[in-house]
């Protein structure tokens, strides 16, 4: 019976010996846990999880919505007026405050809902030993006496205690702040007051492994772990606003600052004309609260939010919300080939070995059974990480699975192998180093077999196999012949690997460095393996180019590999062979790779840790870098970078969470998905901006002129607010659901640091306020003029109508609405409809008539206001006509 290991002091784990442990425990370390007592465990421990702090509570929410300054000054109002008798007043700002706030309450509540599903969409999942089997599992479900499989790049998922290691090396930062990795054990350690970085036996969740396997026991999980300690603090961390909302936040504090002024302006005008006090007061006020975007950032918000949702539908996930608004301005993507450009399904395609004098590269179907192959393949199923699963599928590094799969299919049996010939040591691949290394126990000696590039093994072989050792002449390698056959493989874009043996007498293997391993060895042959372009990887690097976004392709493989796919792509000429390697890369100076690096589409060998530099000039030329990773080493470049890009399927954990995307599918035509999403998304902020700014500047035209051209104040603070808080909000957000712009992937890319009313904006927003303005002025001294009372709501329509318009003709910012249709954005127009429905409520319902004193309008003069919102709708296409007259005439 397992004890209740919460109630166990949390920092023992290291002194107890690994079998008292596992006893204690009651868990088989061949076996793992038993499912039922995995369930057991969870209803006794609960969720490996800490807490989420994502939703906010609906009372929290709502009482955000009050707690703006804009409504508490007008709750203020609203009090005022009904001290001095004003009920109507009260009530009718009250009851526009309530349905703001409702309003504000549901996009918040939706904003949190979208991004809590991203939160569950990415949940963890960690390798363990259940029911003899090894499993992929939610982390959250793992308990006290599982037996984890750790690897490069994983995170740690729980607190474990550290069974077996190979190589193992952990980074600790997140939980100690040391920056060093630390190299762990499995052993015993005996000194009990050590400081948490100094048990080197205990591997804590939340760290990362950045080097080597191994195998180790849940001994704490969710808040009972080293890291749930201080999980309380992390949860208080403050939600960082985005660069777009930061801007917009300034903006809106200085446009505050005028605003006042105008209203101070407004204000006094009114009292020196002899307007009632109490109305100049009510009138500057709802200006004032109208006319400040104070919740822009908030909208903003919501609109990437749910930007983030749509996204994640393309199976693009976002992980920080601000990558939804910077998409946009990608005008670098720097892809990894394997899997993302490529599709990831490895098959052996051709192979070479030490036949007599010259060595051929042959079909590997073709091949008969000769030892020469069978030795290469025996290698390449023990020098191979791959697992079978209980579906009898081969799971593991596709390259590995590839070559097992071969193996099968000319009788390789890698159980017989692997019992026969039982692991003692291995040198784990790195991308760095390119080759991997096993040591396995043969009878009375030990067999060596070595897999990696050609370049980093041919050099290490002093001989040829042969299937009777001897004859030493004819076996010696020509490191240059195999080198060619190498690059003759990789031209046809195979990734080569090249595969070594040596025999070493039984030895103490913790003696053994890895040179000791990797030197003298008889070289077995080359395999060339085909990995398939993506199906969609042509189009969409065709769809970059148009979009004046230049794709590049980063690989560890062969240069002639990677140029090989890359034509295959699209991604450059047939005739072009520039292609820069790592070695290249790394004997440049800073200055002569800026010199170079927008010229190069193709980096070969090129170890992951090299890819900052590639960032790094790309930006200092200019460019916003988007970069894919998937490895532990990757994690810098997608820091880095201006939109880091990890994948869903076949990365890391360090990758993802250095990364601000994650790709579910790991395709690149996804990344282009996402861009043209991003691109969407932030031409529809804008639109917003641009609607609701117009608006505010519409009406404070309005109030502002009326005394200039000598007319009473033209409406009272109850329509401002009615406009403002109630009509304008709903087709303002219904421009969210607006579909991509026709060009928008025929255009270059947005400059990062574009002002938001960059293109006209703001002189849009000032001009076509002015005309709202001069057309419900107009409106207003006619129906003066001509005696007709009602004047008052014909100015509240024209005002509420006019936005209607303008809204419509916003819609895109190079079609005309006859070319988009109405109904391509549905939820647009059932806003404007409903829009319309509530303002004619207002005009002709008698209870609310009353409640916004109001009159009603003869069919002639609504007539009237719909013209004058016709004539909006009419200037601002003749101005998008005029703007993109250049692109109308292509
Ligand atoms: P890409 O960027 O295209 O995804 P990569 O950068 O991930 O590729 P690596 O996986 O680092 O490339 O591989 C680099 C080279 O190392 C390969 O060309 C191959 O020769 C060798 N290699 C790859 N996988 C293995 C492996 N499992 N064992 C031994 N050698 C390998």
């Amino acid at each position: 019976m397992a004890t209740d290991t919460r109630h166990t002091a949390l920092s023992d784990w290291h002194l107890q010996e690994t079998s008292a442990l596992l006893e204690l425990q009651g868990v088989d370390p061949a076996w793992g846990l038993h499912h039922s007592e995995v369930r057991e465990r969870q209803d006794r421990f609960g969720k490996n999880s800490l807490p989420n702090r994502i939703r906010r509570s609906v009372a929290r929410l709502l009482a955000e919505q009050f707690s703006d300054v804009m409504v508490l000054v007008l709750l203020a109002a609203a009090v005022v007026s009904g001290l001095i008798g004003e009920w109507v007043d009260t009530l009718v700002i009250v009851i526009i405050i309530v349905l703001n706030a409702c309003f504000g309450l549901v996009q918040s509540w939706r904003a949190d809902q979208a991004l809590a599903a991203l939160k569950e969409m990415s949940t963890p999942k960690s390798t363990v030993l259940r029911d003899g089997q090894v499993q992929r599992v939610e982390t959250e479900t793992l308990v006290p006496g599982d037996i984890v499989i750790l690897e490069a790049g994983n995170q740690v998922p729980a607190d474990l205690r550290l069974l077996e290691t190979a190589h193992l090396k952990v980074d600790e930062s997140t939980l100690t702040g040391e920056s060093q990795t630390i190299d762990k054990h499995s052993d015993l350690m005996t000194d009990p007051v050590l400081a948490l970085g100094d048990k080197l036996n205990m591997a804590y969740r939340g760290t990362t492994v950045t080097h080597g396997r191994a195998k180790g026991l849940v001994v704490g999980t969710g808040l009972a772990t080293e890291m749930g300690k201080i999980a309380e603090l992390l949860s208080h961390a403050s939600v960082r606003q985005t660069p777009l909302q930061r801007r917009l936040a300034v903006f809106g504090k200085r446009l505050a600052v005028v605003v006042v002024a105008i209203c101070a302006v407004i204000f006094v005008a009114g009292i020196l004309r002899g307007e009632p006090t109490l109305l100049m007061v009510m009138t500057a006020l709802s200006l004032a609260v109208a006319a400040i975007p104070e919740a822009l950032p908030a909208v903003v918000t919501v609109l990437l939010a749910l930007g983030a949702k749509k996204l994640a539908s393309l199976n693009a996930l976002i992980r920080h919300l601000p990558a939804v608004e910077t998409l946009g301005s990608v005008s670098y993507i720097c892809s990894d080939k394997t899997g993302t450009l490529t599709q990831n399904h490895m098959r052996v395609e051709r192979v070479a070995i030490p036949a007599g004098g010259e060595s051929v590269i042959r079909p590997f179907q073709d091949c008969a059974k000769e030892a020469g192959l069978l030795q290469l393949f025996r290698a390449a199923a023990c020098c191979n990480d791959s697992s079978c699963n209980a579906n009898n599928q081969w799971q593991g590094d596709p390259t590995e699975t590839a070559l097992i799969e071969a193996a099968i299919t000319l009788g390789v049996d890698k159980d017989q192998l692997d019992s026969a010939m039982p692991r003692t040591h291995e040198a784990p691949f790195d991308s760095k180093r390119k080759r991997m290394s096993t040591v396995h126990q043969n009878g009375d000696a030990l067999t060596v077999f070595v897999k990696g590039s050609p370049e980093s093994v041919i050099p290490l072989c002093s001989r040829l196999w042969q299937p009777e050792p001897g004859a030493p002449e004819s076996a010696a390698v020509d490191p240059r012949n195999w080198l060619d056959l190498a690059q003759t493989m990789a031209g046809h874009g195979l990734r080569v690997l090249a595969l070594a043996q040596k025999s070493l007498a039984s030895l103490d293997t913790q003696q053994l460095n890895d040179q000791d391993l990797e030197s003298g060895l008889t070289l077995l042959g080359l395999v060339g393996l085909a990995d398939p372009p993506r199906p969609q990887a042509h189009q969409a690097i065709e769809e970059c180019l148009a979009a004046g976004i230049t794709p590049v392709m980063i690989t560890g493989d062969h240069p002639a590999t990677a140029l090989a796919i890359a034509k295959e792509l699209g991604l450059i000429d047939k005739s072009s062979t520039t292609v820069m390697t790592g070695p290249q890369l790394l004997a440049m100076s800073k200055e002569e790779l800026a010199k170079q690096v927008e010229s190069v589409r193709v980096y070969a060998r090129v170890d992951p840790s090299q890819k900052i530099r590639i960032v790094q000039a790309l930006q200092a030329s200019g460019q916003f870098v988007a970069m894919t990773g998937d490895g532990v080493n990757d994690a810098p470049a997608l820091k880095h970078a201006d939109i880091g890009i990890a994948m869903g399927k076949s990365g890391t954990d360090v990758a993802r969470e250095a990364s601000n995307l994650v790709l579910l599918d790991d395709d690149f035509a996804t990344i282009v998905k996402a861009v043209r999403e991003g691109r969407r998304i932030f031409d529809n902020i804008r639109k917003f901006v641009r609607y609701t700014m117009t608006s505010n500047s519409g009406e404070i035209w309005t109030i502002f002129l009326a005394p200039m051209v000598f007319l009473p104040i033209p409406l009272l603070p109850i329509h401002i607010l009615w406009i403002n808080l109630v009509t304008d909000g709903l087709p303002g957000l219904a421009l969210a659901s607006e579909p991509a712009e026709p060009r928008l992937m025929r255009r270059p890319p947005r400059a990062s640091d574009e002002s938001m009313f960059a293109h006209g904006m703001w002189q849009h927003i000032l001009a076509v306020g002015l005309l709202i303005a001069a057309l419900c002025l107009g409106v207003q001294a006619w129906a003066i003029e001509a005696g007709h009372d009602n004047w008052q709501t014909m100015v509240f329509t024209v005002l509420t109508l006019g936005q209607m318009a303008h809204v419509i003709a916003i819609r895109s910012e190079s079609q005309p609405i006859w070319k988009l249709g109405l109904a391509s954005n549905k939820p647009l127009l059932g806003a404007v409809l409903l829009t319309f429905m509530l303002q004619m409520m207002v005009i002709y319902w008698p209870p609310l008539q009353g409640l916004f004193k109001t009159q009603a309008l003869s069919l002639g003069q609504l007539g009237l206001c719909l013209l004058a919102a016709a004539v909006v709708w009419l200037a601002v296409e003749l101005e998008k006509a005029w703007r993109n007259r250049g692109q109308i005439a292509q």
